[in-house]
């Protein structure tokens, strides 16, 4: 199976998982940056094969300290800085 079917096949599956969820749960041997690029595929794919009646889901990042929200997101990705008070301390997107 694919990476990008087993991501799918795991969303589908349940809660909202964090990119590092994903590569813990599948075991994948690659890191974040490549995961958002599977779910970049995946998001895509699954609006495609649905014929718009499927999408997958993002829960924004938003900033732990001041509780920004990152609205401003239209693929999935981490930011790594707060614009607002400039914590790092993101919680990172999810998506199911
Ligand atoms: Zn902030």
């Amino acid at each position: 199976m694919s990476i990008k079917r087993r991501i799918i096949e795991l969303l589908r599956a349940g809660d909202f998982l964090t990119a590092h969820e994903i590569i813990d749960v599948l075991g994948l041997d690659c890191d974040e940056r490549c995961v958002y690029k599977h779910l970049r595929h995946v998001a895509r794919s699954v609006w495609r094969c649905s014929g718009g009646r499927e999408r997958l889901v993002m829960r924004l990042p938003y900033c732990r300290r001041c509780g920004y929200v990152f609205t401003n997101l239209e693929e999935p990705w981490k930011p790594s800085k707060c614009p607002r008070c400039g914590s790092r301390l993101i919680e990172p997107q999810r998506s199911l």
